[in-house]
């Protein structure tokens, strides 16, 4: 089956962060439209359904799930399923929605969006060498040289920044230089940017009750492989514990693992908290008997689908990058 993964849908990047990748509404109802023609668009019950018997899904069954929480999918994505008579996937960035703060990621993406790399480089170097000692970091020249590696989707300034960012910093320096350099390119006021990003806790509600299903994206958005299994464990209450006020605790629990990153304690913790099915970022082969690859089920990014090419085709001019 293909499992396919969307996170912004909407018209245009965010006023003045116009390197955030978009899919514009149309181009995701035409996806919508070609996927139906190519086969069966499956309710997230009928995926749980055939894990929990071993069954098979058919070659053509397609999955669509939605990440992050984004105000797009209440907005723009919803009534598009609507109108196709189709369900989604939602998986909720928990903290994001009910606190109202920026997951890392979107933090640096904006960081990214607002201001020209070799700026937050030039930046991000100079508060590594004031704060050196005191934080027991590399030299400039060091992380340069470990993590300056272009990625699969990003330029080398780009992916060196994301490195750095997300994981390649000590963790309690990392947090603080997100939050400096988001004060100081994007905005002093990070509730009102969540507020225009994250849909409200009464919105996932009301998708839900419309038949959409909600999955768990996490607490912190965290790479569960670099936690520990207490803070794993953490993750996995906390985010649980939000989803559960709002009616959701035993809606066939599902995880989406931030960034696709989980290890064997992840598994394990799943387990043992009756999770149903983790979805991962991998594209790889999705099984059709989804059972074995339970904790570990590959989606497809609608990235990825532009290799597709009839889905060239219907989306052409869609703007990805
Ligand atoms: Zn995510």
């Amino acid at each position: 089956m293909r499992i396919v993964t969307y996170h912004y849908v909407r018209e245009q990047a965010p006023e003045g962060k116009p390197q955030l990748k978009v899919l514009p509404v149309k181009t995701f109802h035409d996806q919508v439209k070609y996927l139906k023609s190519t086969g069966r668009i499956v309710t997230t019950a009928e995926v749980l359904d055939k894990i929990a018997s071993s069954g098979v899904m058919e070659d053509s069954d397609i999955l669509l799930t939605f990440d992050d929480g984004y105000i797009d999918h209440w907005q723009n994505v919803w009534p598009v399923l609507v109108s196709e008579n189709v369900t989604g996937l939602f998986f909720i960035s928990t903290r994001a929605v009910w606190e109202r703060k920026l997951t890392e990621t979107n933090q640096v993406q904006l960081i990214l969006g607002s201001v020209d790399s070799k700026e937050i480089i030039s930046r991000l170097h100079q508060v590594i060498d004031e704060q050196r000692i005191r934080h027991d970091l590399l030299a400039p020249t060091e992380y340069r040289r470990l993590y300056a590696k272009a990625g699969r989707f990003d330029r080398l300034d780009v992916k060196y920044i994301k490195n750095m960012l997300q994981f390649a910093l000590p963790d309690d320096f990392r947090t603080t230089i997100i939050n400096q350099l988001f004060t100081e390119y994007v905005s002093a006021d990070e509730k009102s940017v969540a507020d225009a990003l994250y849909m409200t806790v009464d919105q996932v509600k009301e998708l839900r009750e419309a038949g959409m299903y909600i999955g768990n994206h996490g607490y912190n958005h965290k790479w569960f492989d670099k936690l520990t299994a207490v803070d794993q464990r953490q993750e996995i209450d906390q985010s649980r514990q939000q989803l559960a006020s709002i009616g959701l605790a035993n809606d066939g629990w599902t995880m989406c693992y931030p960034y696709g990153a989980y290890n064997q304690e992840t598994i394990r913790l799943l387990v043992e908290t009756g999770c149903a099915a983790g979805f991962t970022t991998k594209g790889g082969e999705t099984k059709n008997r989804l059972a074995d690859m339970r904790y570990e089920i590959n989606r497809l990014d609608t990235n990825d689908l532009m290799g597709d090419k009839q889905m060239q085709k219907q989306t052409l001019g869609a703007r990805v990058r």
